[in-house]
């Protein structure tokens, strides 16, 4: 399932995606339903809007945390004139520089050189603490694709991460979270960043450098997670800048593409 939150009419709403792959010649929609699908049960309302009429906002708003992870591909490390890191470079970015699909990613004044960073995003289903590899798949409820924005020269500058990587609107989600991929799958998919249209970034799940399931035992090592929690997995080679008037999008084999503006905030 491809599950989106949406806005139609008031509050956004949960619902299932029905894309033209799935129906043959029949528009695509969106079958709303009732509930967080992250907190409970939920189930079909009936309503059945076309997805052209809505707007989809971020699949989830994580409750407590996005952790983001460094230098997991090797070429991606070696063009940043770093050493692979010999365990996972964990980080985190607030979850108020979340923003959904078609959003405006908004460049402050603090940075000249604003980049984007493709990468397949997990979302986490269940509240878990230390976690086996084995079992990671158990506590994922789904993927998404995510950009995690960063203020290339704070990132330096700085020396810590958390201004760089979590200035509002710095962390794209969407456009809707796919349950349906094995974890199998999710380590064998083309990831493709381009801006105004031009291929910047082409890589594939398969080259990163901890796994999935290495990275959820990682992380779940020292901080617990709760269902919605988000891991980015890291950004493969071809990193770059965006400006205000770029388009940026990372389309992810099997789940989607995430399209935002660039704007600037002064
Ligand atoms: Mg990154």
């Amino acid at each position: 399932m491809r599950i989106a939150r949406f806005v139609a009419h008031g509050d956004p709403t949960y619902g299932v995606v029905e894309l033209a792959e799935d129906q043959g010649e029949n528009p695509e929609t969106i079958a709303v339903v009732s509930g967080d699908p992250l907190a409970g049960a939920v189930h079909f309302t009936g309503e059945r809007l076309a997805l052209a009429d809505v707007r989809l906002v971020a699949p989830v708003i994580p409750r407590s945390k996005v952790l983001g992870i460094g230098r997991n591909y090797a070429e991606h490390a070696a063009e940043r004139g770093a050493e692979v890191p010999t365990t996972p470079l964990v980080f985190l970015k607030p979850n108020t520089s979340v923003i959904g699909p078609g959003e405006p990613i908004v460049r402050p004044p603090e940075t000249e050189n604003l980049h984007y960073e493709g990468e397949l995003a997990v979302v986490i289903g269940r509240i878990c603490r230390r976690v086996p590899i084995e079992r990671a798949a158990d506590v994922i409820f789904g993927y998404t694709v995510a950009n995690d924005v960063t203020a290339r020269d704070l990132q330096s500058s700085d020396g810590q991460w958390s201004r760089a990587k979590g200035f509002d609107s710095f962390c794209p989600l969407g456009p809707w979270i796919s349950t349906h991929l094995e974890l199998g799958e999710a380590a064998d998919l083309d990831l493709v960043t381009t801006v105004n249209g031009e291929v910047r970034q082409s890589g594939n799940t398969a080259d990163m450098v901890f796994s999935i399931p290495e990275l959820i035992a990682h992380v779940s090592s020292f901080t617990t997670l709760l269902p919605g929690d988000v891991i980015l997995t890291g950004t493969p080679a071809g990193i770059g800048e965006i400006v205000p008037g770029d388009s940026v999008s990372v389309t992810v084999s099997g789940i989607g593409t995430l399209t935002n503006p660039v704007v600037s905030e002064d």
